[in-house]
């Protein structure tokens, strides 16, 4: 079992591994969609603590797509906020219906 500083390192060494950026080696496209880059949403939720995401809602601009979908749900987030809808690919959030989805429209 990893002492609390061994994981602290582990974590620390993740975090300064870095993959390639779409700014550096140019967009990976697979089937219309960039998957070189790290979504917003996973950006996020790697920045919270669990206690922080457990029961939090999350405010996007795009729907999130199928990956982030999951990461989300199983973060503990409980409602999500978008402005757009985006690429479809999976209704993960169909399956689990104890998280909230509200889409912002400009109709009041
Ligand atoms: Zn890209
Ligand atoms: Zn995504």
């Amino acid at each position: 079992m990893l002492k609390i500083e061994e994981l602290r390192v582990l974590v620390i060494m993740e975090v300064t591994i870095q993959l390639p950026h779409c700014t550096d080696e140019g967009c990976l496209i697979i089937d219309d969609h960039c998957v070189r880059t790290i979504h917003a949403e996973v950006n996020a939720l790697l920045e919270c603590s669990p206690d922080e995401r457990n029961g939090a809602t999350i405010y996007v601009t795009d729907r999130p797509c199928a990956e982030c979908s999951k990461l989300i749900i199983s973060s503990g987030i409980k409602k999500v906020v978008y402005g757009r809808d985006y690429h479809f690919d999976f209704d993960w959030f169909s399956l689990a219906p104890w998280v909230e989805i509200i889409h912002l429209t400009a109709e009041r």
